[in-house]
């Protein structure tokens, strides 16, 4: 490579140097994200409860990826993550919080059990959540970062086939994203969710031999003019939220918290 090209290469490494840790990272659109970003010059955590798919990840990433093991809705494990990726990089500066689960589709409301819901909302929000409160906790003493979450399209569309428990929680991670971006702006921290239209990934295609079919489906209802969505594409819209370009996303309702702070008023 000419030192040109080489410069220019280094130029278009969008997450030089940067420390992300990515929740879910092991499969699916965490695992995308993972490649995204490590090509981009992060270094990658890869977080999740699937310990051979994650490291196999990571020892295919090379240097500058790791795996460490965690349940998102184990607050202990999500300390453990941020803090053993602090304790060795010296700082964190994204934290994607991906994680999730679907839930049963085929149940409706009325059968729905406790357990259920608790799983669902435990890892897809209350998770989120331990994700987000760790990494705050880091950022806002270093008073920079970025946190991303993953909500979805069924924030947008009703009656996609989704669990309600999983619908909520996934309203649960707008208004997460929101309320946080207000709170964590004043100390330079970017909140912003991406909120993907289907992808095939083992979570919305468990048979992954039907996935193109699938796919393919999924096309003819969206308006992507029959073009599936891949979970490269969301990696890349994750890539665009986390890097310097996005330095004004995510942080705009943060001069509204501070206002309402000096009015008096209270946020809702
Ligand atoms: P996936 O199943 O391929 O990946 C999800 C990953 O999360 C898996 O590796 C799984 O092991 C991990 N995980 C599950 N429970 C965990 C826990 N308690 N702690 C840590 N890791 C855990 O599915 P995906 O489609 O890549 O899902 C990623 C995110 O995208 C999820 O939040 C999902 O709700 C969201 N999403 C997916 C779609 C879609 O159509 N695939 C659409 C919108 C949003």
């Amino acid at each position: 490579m000419s030192s040109v090209s080489s410069s220019l290469a280094s130029t278009l490494k969008r997450l030089q140097n940067k420390v992300a840790i990515i929740t879910g990272g092991a499969s699916g659109i965490g695992a995308s994200t993972a490649r995204v970003f490590h090509g981009n010059g992060a270094k990658v955590v890869i977080a999740d409860i699937q310990d051979n798919k994650g490291k196999s990840l990571a020892e295919e990433l090379g240097p500058n990826a790791s795996f460490i093991h965690c349940d998102v809705s184990n607050e202990n494990d999500v300390r453990n993550l941020v803090d053993s990726t602090t304790a060795k990089q010296g700082k964190l500066d994204i934290m994607y919080n991906n994680a999730g689960i679907l839930g049963s589709t085929m149940s409706s409301i009325p059968d729905k059990t406790k357990f259920e819901i608790d799983q669902v909302i435990g890892v897809n929000l209350v998770g989120s959540m331990f994700g987000a409160k760790h990494a705050a906790r880091v950022m806002m003493s270093q008073r920079n970062g970025c946190i991303l979450f993953t909500a979805s399209v069924c924030t947008a569309i009703s009656g996609l086939l989704a669990s309600n428990a999983y619908v909520a929680s996934k309203y649960g991670i707008l208004g997460l994203t929101k309320n946080l971006a207000a709170e964590l702006g004043p100390y330079g921290i970017r909140v912003n969710c991406v909120s993907p239209y289907a992808v095939a990934t083992p979570m919305a295609a468990p048979d992954q031999s039907k996935a193109s079919e699938l796919e393919e489906s999924w096309a003819k209802m969206s308006n992507l003019k029959g073009e599936s969505l891949k979970a490269e594409g969301v990696a890349n819209a994750a890539l665009y939220l986390a890097s310097d370009e996005a330095n004004y996303v995510g942080r705009e309702s943060g001069n509204f918290n501070r206002r309402s702070k000096r009015i008096g008023a209270t946020t809702a």
